[in-house]
């Protein structure tokens, strides 16, 4: 990688781990809160394939939502268009568990990043699929070149027995008709589905397809056209940060992704993927320090899609 790249990804590493961090864990998901908060890492992955990665970048942590945007992708693929007939494509400007807009827009989710959106998607999956716990795991190795990738029993266990938040989000859309599964069998999965585990350096290269419009780096293979593509950003850019997705467009100005593990993964299409792993959570939801290593990133290297 261009020596450029590394000094700024280091200098904004630097600047932000030396940071009062404000954050908290996510406790919400007890397991999450055994985590060590002085985790800090970050990967990029250019295109051309030359990558660099600083501080904890080969830890593995919880993706959370940012496995969100894998299971629409594998939905998006299935269903087509006719996803868009059971879930928006609106930022929601609440929080990322927030049953307020369902009753509103009568069970229509704002969007697939809002859990009610994310749990809609679900249903699509345990619709379509034999096995939706397996076939979506196959579905993200192969996607990511990575046969490794697992979930984490440990955290799905843990976010299942308390899930009340979700089982009620997941109840309220059946009742208007817009879950077609038993509650229990969707939420099942997707809590598996944010137990999916990834260092920053395997989430970045994960999400290389979504900058080299919709095919996997290594051998060019298509996951999704280049219109699915274009989609799938524009909605990590207006939707990815729930009620914080301006503010990300705003400070960083890149499509993203962020979870309450601590993940964020954000992308600059035709150019690079990049991954920031600190637990520590702002009120929103979103990791404190990986949002002000990106702002630095994008500032220092001028490089947004802006
Ligand atoms: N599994 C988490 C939940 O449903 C995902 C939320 C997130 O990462 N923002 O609450």
């Amino acid at each position: 990688m261009n020596s450029n790249y590394k000094n700024i990804i280091e200098n904004a590493y630097n600047k932000a781990k030396s940071l009062k961090d404000k954050g908290q864990l996510a406790t919400y998901i007890p397991e999450l809160a055994n985590v060590d908060p002085s985790m800090f890492g970050v990967h990029m992955t250019k295109v051309d394939g030359s990558n660099f990665g600083i501080g904890n970048y080969l830890i593995k942590f919880s993706i959370q939502s940012i496995a969100k945007v894998l299971s629409l992708t594998m939905a998006y693929s299935i269903l087509g268009e006719k996803l868009w007939k059971r879930i928006d494509v609106e930022p929601s400007g609440t929080k990322f568990d927030s049953l307020l807009l369902l009753e509103t827009y009568n069970g229509i989710p704002r969007n697939p990043f809002v859990n009610s959106g994310a749990i809609v998607i679900c249903d699509v999956l345990v619709s379509h699929l034999d096995n939706a716990k397996e076939e979506f795991l196959e579905f993200v190795r192969d996607l990511s070149g990575l046969p490794e990738l697992t979930y984490s029993d440990k955290i799905a266990d843990s976010e299942k027995a308390y899930g009340y938040r979700n089982s009620a989000l997941c109840n309220f859309i059946k009742s208007f008709g817009n879950i077609k599964n038993e509650p229990a069998e969707v939420l099942d999965f997707y809590f598996d589905m944010c137990s999916l585990e990834m260092n920053c350096q395997q989430l970045s290269y994960t999400f290389t397809f979504l900058a080299n419009g919709g095919r996997k780096l290594v051998d060019g293979k298509k996951i999704i056209s280049k219109s699915k593509c274009k989609r799938i950003n524009a909605l990590m850019l207006t939707c990815g940060f729930y009620d914080e997705s301006g503010e990300f467009a705003f400070k960083v100005g890149l499509p993203g992704k962020s979870g309450v593990g601590g993940g964020i993964v954000a992308l600059y299409p035709n150019n690079y993927t990049i991954a920031v792993w600190s637990p520590l959570l702002n009120p929103k939801g979103n990791s404190y320090k990986g949002m002000k290593l990106l702002e630095d990133v994008t500032t220092y290297s001028e490089l947004s899609i802006f």
